[in-house]
């Protein structure tokens, strides 16, 4: 449920099974956010400090809210989401307190994980053309790493960020301390795209002529979500034609549908 301006799940049903690819950034995340929240005391005894925080990015609809909902779901947090856009869009004036609001909570239902989404709308660089509506941003990114900065490493609360453009990011925000690890989330590979196939078709009648080979070949370029979409979009090709099976050509035919427009240079299809 969405409570003003953020989004509270107990405990996400999402796992590391569900996500695609991305073995090695599961492994990192894992690293980085899991084993200080389940066994603080081996940093303890080694004599390091955790990291407080990990900045996902990559292209949109690859897996990073997906990546950061398992994290949660496997270290039984409360995952705590909210949207750097609608935070300095939908509460003018307020994006400082709602950072307070959301870390104070965060305290209360811990352990949690603070999702960032689109942090580069909280945490972008200065540049010259900025003006004064943009000081309202600023006090809000002030806010943040204030609250970044005051929050214990060993504690239970973590920070994952979520970006597609950490290209204008503030280095402030990348500092020791603040997002201390950065993990990459790409368009997935041949067996990637192979994986979430396999993934999303799980609850699927399938025909047997369908041939995740064919279908990951015919799909470079797409990403998690567009797969999720095209699944999606074959499924209804069976329901129109009153079918409850899935056929390959109604994959194909998804395939085109949804690729043909989302992506620039269109796959061929035989
Ligand atoms: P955005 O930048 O648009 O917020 P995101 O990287 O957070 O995107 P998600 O919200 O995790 O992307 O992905 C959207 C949906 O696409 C997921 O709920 C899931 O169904 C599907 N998806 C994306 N990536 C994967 C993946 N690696 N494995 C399985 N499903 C995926």
């Amino acid at each position: 449920p969405t409570v003003y301006g953020f989004e509270i799940e107990e405990r996400p049903n999402v796992t590391y099974q569900d996500i695609g690819g991305l073995e090695k950034q599961v492994e990192e995340i894992r690293e980085a956010i899991e084993l200080p929240l389940l066994k603080p005391d081996l940093f303890e005894e080694v004599g390091i400090e955790p990291p407080k925080g990990v900045l996902l990015y990559g292209p949109p609809g690859t897996g990073k809210t997906l990546l950061a909902k398992a994290v949660a779901h496997h270290t039984q947090a409360t995952f705590i989401r909210i949207v750097g856009s609608e935070f300095v869009q939908k509460y003018i004036g307020e994006g400082a307190r709602l950072v307070r609001e959301v870390f104070q909570l965060a305290k209360e239902k811990a352990p949690s994980i603070i999702f960032i989404d689109e942090v580069d709308a909280i945490a972008a660089r200065r540049t010259s053309s900025d003006t004064s509506g943009d000081r309202e941003v600023q006090r809000t990114l002030m806010q943040l790493l204030a609250e970044m900065d005051g929050f214990d490493p060993r504690g239970d609360i973590k920070i994952i960020g979520a970006t597609n453009r950490i290209d204008i990011l503030d280095p402030a925000i990348l500092r020791p301390g603040r997002f201390d690890r950065i993990i990459e989330t790409p368009l997935p590979n041949y067996e990637g795209r192979m994986q979430i196939f396999r993934i999303h078709t799980r609850k699927m009648k399938l025909a047997d002529n369908v041939d995740f080979e064919e279908l990951s070949r015919i799909t470079e370029g797409a990403s998690g979500a567009d797969i999720r979409a095209i699944v999606t979009e074959a499924g209804m090709m069976a329901i129109r034609e009153e079918r409850t099976r899935v056929t390959m050509d109604d994959f194909v035919k998804a395939v085109e549908k949804v690729l043909r427009k989302e992506l620039k240079h269109p796959v061929e299809l035989k």
